[in-house]
């Protein structure tokens, strides 16, 4: 089970880009601090396998290397420093930066896990506790580089000792280097992929952030998110229904439009007419939900008793009869007099008139505020 916190959906996020960078298990793991086994279970799919082998963490990496790596290397260090000089997070600058170094230098050897070992050691941050790189200036090519502290040797700089021209080992001898440092993935093909497990589960996060942010309660969550534990929910005393035992006080349909107040009837039917169109339009339920009540939201802003999401979800079960609602209650019925739709309940013997007339006859009354007729004539 993966939380639904910000910095979770971010920690996912960053998992997937560094899966797509090639980065090993342990890698992903000191940047997200996500667990070594989701890591092993969801981070890498057929597409973005996991790479074999340990990780290169090595410390004399940058001194034992090639100069046209230790010049690259330097290079990725100086971008990744400007961006969280900028204020990039340390991950999101690292992931740029090595980015940005793939395309500009396509042939490159230098390994995500690599980088990553890197800037560690020159933050003192997830593999390395202190720092030990610092940048040095070069003073004949004013380029920055990366030495050990208290070990600049200023004419040691790789830029300037780097034939740029000359083309790196990779190049001369591509067929021996798959394996320890592949080449990225291409892109996905056209073929069908079998959906990448992290994938959902971002997506899965990123939905029960928006019910959240919309005000879902938690059992509503639990249904529209499709939890298995929410066919174990059980309808409260009295109703047939599992819809009513997310909720305390079920609506009234006996007398729904006498007890529910005109703003409320407002919002549910310019809520429930959104829904409507939406579902009509192939959205999946949980999608017409959330745009059906910011739609509503945005339309009736500024009302002095905003109606809430679980409301809003028992309507639009008991209206298209959904999530074990057997039959429909309400219907949607136009208004001859102002042409919008409102909901009548079929149990109610007598229903009330249309709320949107209502509304604009006593708007100073039920609208107290002065910007709120607005909204009233955008919804008839
Ligand atoms: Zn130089
Ligand atoms: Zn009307």
């Amino acid at each position: 089970m993966v939380s639904t916190t910000a910095a979770s959906l971010r920690a996912l996020e960053t998992a997937r880009q560094c899966a797509m960078l090639g980065a090993r298990h342990r890698t992903i793991s000191f940047i997200t601090q996500l667990t070594p086994g989701y890591i092993s279970r969801a981070v890498y799919c057929k597409q973005y396998p996991p790479p074999i082998g340990r990780p290169k963490y090595s410390e004399d990496f940058l001194f034992k290397t090639t100069r046209r790596l230790q010049a690259e290397a330097s290079l990725l260090a100086a971008h990744y420093r400007r961006l969280t000089g900028d204020g990039f997070r340390p991950a999101d600058a690292l992931i740029t930066a090595y980015r940005h170094h793939r395309t500009t230098h396509p042939a490159s050897e230098l390994h995500f896990d690599q980088a990553f070992f890197m800037v560690s050691r020159l933050d003192g941050i997830w593999a390395a506790n202190k720092s030990v790189l610092s940048f040095v200036e070069c003073h004949s090519c004013h380029s920055t580089y990366l030495a050990a502290h208290g070990m600049a040797q200023r004419e040691n700089c790789p830029a300037c000792r780097t034939d740029w021209q000359a083309p790196s080992r990779r190049r001369n001898a591509t067929k021996l280097l798959r394996g320890p440092t592949p080449a990225l993935p291409a892109p996905a093909k056209a073929e069908q992929h079998e959906p990448w497990q992290l994938d959902l589960d971002i997506a899965h996060v990123r939905l029960l952030r928006r019910l959240e942010e919309l005000g879902a309660g938690h059992r509503v969550r639990a249904v529209l998110a499709e939890k298995h534990w929410a066919t174990l929910f059980r309808a409260s005393r009295g109703r047939r229904t599992v819809t009513s035992a997310h909720l305390t006080r079920p609506m009234s349909l006996t007398h729904w439009s006498a007890k529910t107040e005109v703003t409320h009837r407002v919002q549910y039917a310019v809520f429930a007419a959104h829904f409507r169109r939406l579902v009509q339009l192939d959205l999946t339920l949980v999608e017409a939900m959330c745009a059906a009540v910011e739609e509503m939201r945005k339309v009736c802003h500024g009302y002095p008793k905003p109606v809430a999401f679980d409301r809003c979800f028992e309507v639009a079960a008991l209206l298209d009869a959904l999530w074990g609602v057997p039959t429909r209650q309400f219907e949607l019925v136009r208004c001859p007099e102002c042409d919008s739709h409102h909901l009548v309940s079929k149990l109610e013997a007598r229903p009330m008139g249309c709320p949107f007339c209502m509304l604009i006859k006593r708007h100073r009354v039920l609208l107290p505020a002065p910007t709120n007729t607005r909204a009233s004539a955008e919804v008839t």
